[in-house]
């Protein structure tokens, strides 16, 4: 059954992706090599993962695939590891079917800085799918796959789910391993799952998680069970609210009437630092993907970064490497810090009374591709999704609806290491609305 179903997503991926240009690095023949041994596998088959097809982001190991992290200094990079994240799907019984496209480093909110040309967004193909895990979101949406997997430093599982119309999960900051991730701000960065339905984002949680010796950061947490969410106390910042679309925010007003209806109570919450998200998340950002980056000089992948990146690759590392002066770091780096405190502090104060947090994704709609934005602009996408990372919650995101054809996603967030409640609210919206 699972050589049929890898023929059959292999024959969408030939028709599909040239158009989308979700993936990057298909190879037919390894694939169905490896589905005919899983076949042959009597164990396997009584596997969580078994016969489920997934799609892995290019900053994240394969051992054997280009992990290019969709630029051309790694274009020459063949992963001699798998990611434990990777080893743990495999372990399980899944088949990784391709490697997905993404912006470069995965510094992008749209899918277009990627060396390998843009995504497009499957759902309305003349805008963009979102990023930084563009191709991830839009393999899913366009089902060349059952499941994929991202990375989120900012948003970028959660903005690609919301304008590709998917599921998307970012786990709590040391929930899973990012040992064979590359990193962008490694401080930030978590790997978490694309799905089509909120109870498979659940299934590959589980499978991904855990405590790895790999990565000190990470913690063991009790698999995430499904429960009833009746009673959760369910929290919307009004200055969140306020800094969204009004067609977004009117969709978003209206899934929030959904958990009245599951039996949840809304609680009106305030929340005073909503200005510092971008410039705390940015400037933190930068500094810690400018030394992330000394790695690539040339001297063991072929390119020096700076000789071959692109535009906003570029200017990261020019501004980080400024700002990581001692000079400047007391004036940048240091405030950023302390903001990042403030704001991580205001936020456990405001939801110790809420079981969960609701609110939109992304403040406005994705813009038509080959639509020229201002960096300012482009940032501006991640204003509701970077809070997350800068606070350690967990956060997901369920389509709630479109408009004019283009997807809308809703965004759950929950507190540290309560991703069982968060994805638990996931189920149920998801359930009640379909
Ligand atoms: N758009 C944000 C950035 O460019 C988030 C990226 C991400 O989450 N990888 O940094």
């Amino acid at each position: 059954m699972i050589v049929e179903k890898a023929e059959h997503y292999l024959e969408r991926i030939e028709k599909v992706n040239k158009r989308i240009n979700a993936l990057i690095e298909v190879n037919a023949e390894r694939v169905l090599e490896e589905a005919k041994k899983l076949e042959k596998d009597e164990k396997a088959k009584k596997k969580p993962l078994y016969g489920k097809v997934v799609v892995v982001k290019a900053n994240i190991n394969v051992e054997g695939y280009t992990i290019s992290c969709a630029s051309k200094t790694l274009e020459n990079y063949i992963a001699p590891y798998d990611a434990t994240v990777v080893q743990k799907i495999k372990e399980n019984g899944g088949l990784i079917i391709g490697i997905a496209n993404m912006d470069e480093f995965a510094c992008g909110s749209s899918g277009e800085t990627s060396y390998y040309g843009a995504t497009k967004n499957p759902k309305a193909e003349d805008r963009i799918p979102g990023g930084s895990s563009s191709g991830s979101a839009a393999a899913v949406s366009a089902d060349l796959c059952d499941l994929a997997l991202g990375s989120d430093t900012g948003g970028s599982i959660r903005n690609p789910a919301s304008h590709c119309g998917v599921v998307g999960f970012k786990p709590s900051y040391g929930v899973v391993s990012r040992y064979g991730l590359c990193d962008l701000a490694m401080s930030f960065d978590q790997i978490g799952p694309l799905t089509k339905t909120s109870e498979d984002a659940l299934l590959l949680t589980n499978i991904i998680k855990g405590k790895d010796l790999k990565d000190t950061t990470t913690v063991e947490t009790k698999p995430f069970e499904k429960k009833d969410i009746k009673g959760f106390k369910v929290g919307v910042i009004k200055e969140f609210m306020d800094v969204v679309d009004e067609k977004i925010r009117n969709k978003i007003e209206t899934s929030i009437e959904v958990f009245k209806d599951i039996g949840c109570e809304i609680v009106e919450l305030s929340y005073k630092y909503v200005d510092l998200a971008l410039p705390t998340y940015y400037l933190i950002n930068y500094v810690e993907f400018f030394s992330s980056t000394r790695r690539y000089d040339g001297r063991r992948y072929g390119y020096k970064i700076e000789d071959v990146c692109g535009e906003e690759v570029l200017r990261r590392i020019m501004i980080g490497s400024m700002i990581s002066q001692k000079e400047y770091s007391g004036k940048y780096y240091k405030n950023a810090l302390r903001a990042r405190n403030l704001m991580r502090n205001e936020m456990i104060k405001i939801m110790k009374d809420v079981d969960i947090i609701v609110g939109a994704t992304v403040p406005k709609l994705p813009h038509k591709l080959g639509e020229k934005l201002t960096p300012m602009e482009m940032y501006s996408y991640d204003v509701l999704t970077v809070p997350a990372n800068i606070c350690g919650l967990c956060a997901g995101v369920v389509p709630c609806g479109e408009i004019n054809g283009i997807p809308i996603g809703l965004q759950i967030q929950g507190k540290p290491f309560d991703d069982e409640k968060v994805l638990n609210a996931m189920i149920a919206f998801e359930k009640s609305i379909n």
